[in-house]
């Protein structure tokens, strides 16, 4: 036995009232007791904590007594620790089954106070008990193999149904999201346009620029009105990628004119910052088949937190190449950076590496902050074309402004075939 000041008793016990009652009696004979109320717990925390001898509760939810020793027996380090069943289960052959599990002993339960620190000091002194002879050994074991499998088979038909549960509910969640943005979307649109109507009536006074003046109010109303409108809509488009439901409109695209136009729309909403645009390779990318309008919305996710976040001053530099039968894209950055272990987790929903208290809403002002559901939506949008996006960066530091790169990998068309009629001019952002 380990050199150590006490023994240590782990109690494999789902109900509260045994696991004091035993965990005091033991307690009080100077053992060290750890419970852990379920099966999987115990084969988790068993390793680590290395006990003298394990108690077993066998009628515990989730896998049984029964099973947590077998599967125990196979755990490093578990082959030889004594583990006693400790059970209300007293019908005839309840013992044997126990001990063809692997247990060493039986004691069953409600405890008897006075004689149960005896019978744990036995087993912790070597005491193991067996099924004596061999045709009944034989018999519980098959007994206990057929017990096994149904079981298995049981946990396997109730997680097929809660599966299907699962697949129900979600499918109501999305359809319930796609309606709800449709909804939205419609007043929304409404709004939008009653506002541009009256931003182009003469007589509304002041300007956008003048703080107070009527025309000021009405621009900030189309602005909040579109944002709005581009925050339902990502969520629409995740739904929409979750529930594999995108609806690619394919067609010949020229992903160089697609760049040029995102940079064209960048560069007139974001006109006051200091960066420098450069692009190489992209008039002479091949063709491919894609959805216009959802890849310019993915470039210009992309390209549009490039510039927000690069610092006034900054460069932006955008690469196109082909390698095999893919076109390599790159957007690479002079701005603060991203982290190693956030690299993966900004694709996914509603990550923002800013603190949200400090929110600034803008699509193209340095850090300006958004919902976190752009990078998603450009994921799964270039997923939906048989692509791949990534991101490299040396870490986050505003100071020395590593920069970052997202890769994008978009396949080529099959060799033979034709495509006649490019789309050159996909939606402009607004
Ligand atoms: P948001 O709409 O909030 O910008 P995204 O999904 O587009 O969300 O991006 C998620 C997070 O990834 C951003 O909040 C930002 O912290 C980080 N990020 C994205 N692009 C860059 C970049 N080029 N440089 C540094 N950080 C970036």
């Amino acid at each position: 036995m380990k050199q150590k000041e006490r023994l240590r008793i782990l109690y494999v016990e789902d109900d509260p009232s045994s696991a004091t009652l035993v965990e005091r009696v033991l307690r009080a004979e100077g053992y060290e007791v750890i419970v852990a109320t379920d099966g999987v717990t115990a084969l988790e925390v068993a390793p680590r904590v290395q006990p003298d001898l394990i108690l077993m509760d066998i009628n515990i939810s989730g896998m049984d007594g029964y099973e947590v020793t077998t599967r125990l027996r196979s755990v490093e380090g578990m082959q030889r620790v004594p583990i006693v069943a400790v059970t209300a289960a007293t019908l005839r052959g309840d013992r044997e089954r126990a001990l063809i599990a692997g247990c060493d002993g039986y004691i069953p339960k409600p405890i008897n106070v006075d004689s149960f620190p005896d019978q744990v000091r036995a087993f912790l002194g070597g005491l193991r008990e067996e099924v004596e002879s061999p045709e009944e050994k034989a018999k519980y074991l098959e007994d206990y193999s057929r017990r096994l499998v149904e079981h298995l088979e049981e946990k396997i038909r109730e997680l097929q149904v809660a599966h299907a549960e699962l697949y129900r509910i979600d499918r109501i969640k999305t359809d319930f999201i796609v309606l709800a943005s449709h909804e939205l979307r419609t007043p929304l649109t409404v709004i939008y346009g009653y506002t541009r109507l009256l931003l182009s009536n003469p007589d509304i006074t002041g300007s956008i620029e003048e703080a107070g003046s009527p025309r000021f109010f009405l621009n900030k109303i189309a602005e909040a009105t579109k944002r709005l409108n581009r925050v339902v809509g990502d969520i629409l488009d995740i739904s929409l990628i979750d529930a594999n439901k995108l609806d690619l409109a394919m067609e010949p695209v020229l992903l160089g004119s697609l760049v040029a136009s995102v940079m064209r729309n960048i560069t007139e909403m974001g006109s006051d910052r200091q960066l420098t645009f450069e692009v190489e390779g992209l008039e002479d990318l091949p063709l491919i088949l894609g959805d216009a309008q959802r890849l310019h919305q993915a470039l210009w996710n992309v390209i549009s937190n490039a510039v927000k976040y690069t610092p006034d001053g900054g460069k932006i530099r955008i690469t196109g190449r082909v390698v095999e039968r893919t076109i390599h894209l790159t957007v690479q950055d002079t701005g603060i950076g991203i982290d190693q272990d956030e690299q993966k987790r900004i694709f996914d929903r509603f990550y923002v590496l800013e603190d949200t208290s400090l929110h600034r809403s803008s699509k193209t002002a340095f850090k300006g902050g958004g919902l976190g559901l752009g990078l998603t939506v450009t994921k799964g949008l270039i997923e939906a074309h048989g692509g791949r996006i990534w991101v490299e960066s040396d870490g986050r530091d505003e100071e020395r402004l590593p920069g970052s790169t997202f890769h994008i990998l978009l396949p080529l068309p099959e060799e033979n075939a034709d495509h006649q009629h490019p789309a050159t001019d996909p939606l402009e952002e607004s």
